[in-house]
């Protein structure tokens, strides 16, 4: 006897705090500052005020299980008993923080993005023999709690097909610990993949649900977006049996099975036929196609956007709504995903525009929508909806945009000079040696400069005395690069907090919020700018900071940008006009800036583009499409100057083959790319890049200084693929989180390890 689902839900709410208190309990904990009853008091904290906080906006089904030390995949291995050897540890915490952050000698698991957001989640390893054992501590632990504040609530758990996809084969015996060339649901040894063992994990899920039964839970959610991205049939037979037998199960709670990030698609008529109760739809991103199958079963209706932090158009999310009852019966309200990828309250963000604020929702204010949503339904029909605000509209009184390049796209037909002219004219006006050596920009930042743009903000300094710090650093940056040798050198970039919203500070169009923050993993959190307008750009941005650093030496300094398609996928973007115009308009202001370090006498101008994979399609089928106006843009941006100035850009990963057409596509005269891993296959790939090309030689994610033996012998290697005409010299990624002693050190060596290499050529 199956209690109905209630009318109204969420499918997961932020974890890390309104002020951060996650964050802060952890990092203490984790440098010993303070204990294991601290940081489980604030945890404990966190997730009473977050349920009583629901339960007072109204929402009838709360969730639980959401909340998480580190991340909620890792809490499902864990959850399994999926922990390798050697993370095991007495302390069940210790154990924990292993896996996720390392432990002494002892890499920790890798980590990825979870689907297309900028949440990262730890990937689990799962190998032939990996024994599985249910540990239900942690979801019966929170169900007790609310139950104890007087609350009942809805375990959220990954479903077992998604954490299989989303696994890691554990590498064989043969192959040593951590080969890390894995990928998630790669191949292991003899062709294993995690998914070979479902049966195995259904079973311990089978258990879990014959527990949370006797416990006299309701509602069981598990989460299963991995079908909403292309899946083959063998792995839609996976969820036809995982779910055929947890739904057979006699002693179980009733089932919520969740999608979201997309449609369904073939996995909706799967799923349609198992015995679960309910399945939960993202009808904001996806469509109600297919929803006719689902008759008999709820509908958890996920019409409040998780991924944006606009107000939701409520006339168009209540037909939504009546038109997925009219054809599958039962239909409750629900978000399109979780909300752990919004921040907590606009109502704090009182530095902005009232004009803004009132058009934004963020996780208080979507939750009090979708409760309003399940009121209107349940309503009689035909009742009036009060005029809303569109989401994502241009503010009142905002001047109407001006004609935009609707020719852009033919215009950037015309594109630069061909490659071969371009080299030549950038030989004669650069004059650089072979395998010139050069980093990606950042340089360490400072707490002093940090604590400086603080003091600034908080006007406690002027803005002279703010200006006065970085040229100070700029002085020292370009001080020190002459003095160990390089030869394109950087200023640093000790203006900018952060290669996005530092651009979004100076861009008409985007707003920064104070408290906007949003877990990206572990304790770490993003504040992403608002763009919510025409985007614009007033006046140039970076042009002085280029023009003082390049007065300093005669060597070139590399203007350094931020791309279009990184600014867009780092920001809360406006959902009125398609993500493509957007970021054409963010194309145009790049574009501007390009012109005016040109003018500046800047004579390399990098043009950073690592989100380039965040924003592909999970369908295979949209991925084309999204990569041409990708590419598009970032020429867009960066072809409007002379070919004797050299164009660079940056992507962080090599893990990147399924765009590594596009990388070639957006035609930089020189690419630098992250190669600690996977160094080998990269080099194939990238290797024939008929252009410049910089392959990381000094690994920037560790505090290991390489040595100058090891460059030289990357470079070799390098050397096999890459002509030396073609090959640069650099580190994997910016240098700004390592010390200034690590750096001066590592890049002493790469200097040395280039001079070595050059010479014998
Ligand atoms: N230019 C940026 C820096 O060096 C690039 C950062 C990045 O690739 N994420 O910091
Ligand atoms: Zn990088």
């Amino acid at each position: 006897m199956t209690s109905s689902f209630p009318a109204s839900t969420v499918l997961g709410y932020p974890r890390i705090g309104p002020d951060r208190e996650l964050k802060r309990a952890l990092e203490s904990y984790w440098e010993g500052r303070s204990g294991r009853a601290d940081l489980e008091e604030t945890a404990r904290r966190l997730r009473e005020d977050t349920w009583r906080r629901l339960a007072a906006l109204g929402l009838e089904g709360l969730p639980s299980n959401t909340f998480s030390y580190y991340d909620q995949v890792l809490d499902t291995a864990v959850l399994l008993g999926a922990v390798p050897g050697r993370y095991r540890h007495d302390d069940d915490l210790a154990t924990y923080f292993a896996m996720a952050r390392g432990a002494e000698g002892i890499a920790p698991l890798r980590m990825t993005k979870w689907f297309d957001t900028n949440y990262h989640y730890i990937v689990p390893e799962i190998g032939p023999d990996t024994v599985f054992s249910l540990d239900a501590a942690k979801p019966l632990a929170e169900v007790r709690e609310a139950r104890a504040l007087g609350l009942e609530t809805r375990p959220v758990l990954i479903g077992p097909v998604t954490f299989l996809l989303l696994s890691q084969a554990a590498p064989g015996n043969a192959d040593g610990p951590d080969s890390p060339d894995s990928l998630g649901s790669s191949d292991g040894p003899d062709g294993f993949t995690p998914l070979d063992r479902l049966d195995d994990v259904v079973e311990v899920y089978a258990r879990l649900l014959g527990e949370l039964a006797s416990e006299g839970v309701g509602w069981v959610q598990l989460d299963e977006p991995a079908p909403v991205a292309d899946r083959t049939p063998a792995e839609l037979a996976a969820v036809e049996a995982a779910y055929g037998r947890l739904g057979r199960l006699e002693h179980r709670p009733a089932l919520l099975v969740a999608s979201y990030f997309g449609d369904l698609g073939d996995a909706l008529p799967v799923l349609a036929g198992t015995p679960v109760e309910a399945v939960g739809l993202d009808l904001v991103r996806g469509t109600a196609q297919g929803v006719d199958a689902l008759a008999g079963k709820t509908v958890v209706a996920g019409v409040v956007s998780g991924r944006d932090v606009w107000r939701a158009d409520l006339d168009r999310a209540l037909a939504t709504l009546h038109a997925a009852r009219e054809r599958a019966g039962r239909v409750t309200v629900s978000t399109s995903c979780s909300l752990l990828h919004v921040p907590y309250d606009a109502e704090r963000e009182t530095g902005l525009d009232p004009a803004l604020r009132e058009r934004l929702a963020f996780a208080e204010q979507k939750v009090a929508e979708v409760v309003e949503l399940a009121a209107l339904l349940t309503a009689a029909p035909g009742r009036h909806l009060p005029g809303r605000h569109l989401p994502g509209r241009p503010l009142p009184g905002h001047p109407a945009a001006p004609e935009r390049p609707r020719t852009s796209r033919a215009r950037m037909a015309e594109g630069r000079a061909p490659y071969a002219v371009r080299a030549v004219a950038q030989a004669e006006h650069l004059k650089l040696p072979l395998l010139p050596v050069t980093t990606i920009g950042s340089f360490p930042q400072t707490g002093e400069l940090r604590r400086a743009r603080a003091a600034l903000a908080a006007g406690e300094i002027g803005e002279a005395a703010y200006e006065s710090m970085v040229r100070a650093e700029i002085e020292q940056v370009i001080a020190l690069q002459e003095r160990l040798g390089l030869d394109v050198l950087v200023h640093g970039e000790p203006e900018r907090n952060d290669m996005v919203q530092y651009f979004a500070e100076h861009l008409d169009g985007f707003a920064v919020t104070r408290h906007g923050w949003v877990q990206s993993y572990g304790s770490r959190c993003t504040r992403p700018p608002l763009l919510h307008g025409d985007v614009r750009r007033p006046e140039p941005i970076t042009v002085r900071w280029a023009r003082y650093a390049q007065s300093l030496t005669s060597k070139p300094v590399k203007g350094m940008l931020t791309g279009p398609v990184t600014i867009v996928a780092w920001s809360f973007v406006r959902d009125d006009l398609p993500l493509r115009e957007v970021v054409f308009q963010v194309a145009d202001a790049v574009r501007e800036e390009v012109g005016d370090l040109e003018e500046a006498g800047v004579r390399v101008i990098q043009v950073d583009e690592p989100a380039l994979r965040e924003l592909v399609p999970l369908r295979r089928a949209e991925q084309a499409a999204y990569l041409e106006w990708a590419v598009a843009a970032y020429r867009w941006a960066t072809s409007g100057v002379s070919e004797h100035t050299q164009i660079h850009t940056h992507l962080c990963y090599s893990d990147a083959d399924e765009i590594l057409a596009a990388i070639d596509a957006l035609d930089a005269d020189v690419t630098s790319i992250e190669s600690a891993r996977s160094r080998g296959r990269l080099l194939g790939a990238v290797g024939a890049f008929p252009r410049g090309l910089g392959p990381g030689v000094y690994d920037i994610h560790s505090p290991r200084v390489p040595g100058a033996v090891e460059v030289e012998r990357l470079l070799t290697e390098a050397l096999r693929t890459v002509p030396a005409e073609r090959l640069w010299v650099n580190p994997d990624c910016g240098l700004k989180t390592r010390s200034y002693e690590q750096v001066e050190a590592a890049l002493a060596h790469v200097v040395e390890a280039a001079a070595r290499v050059r010479e014998r050529h």
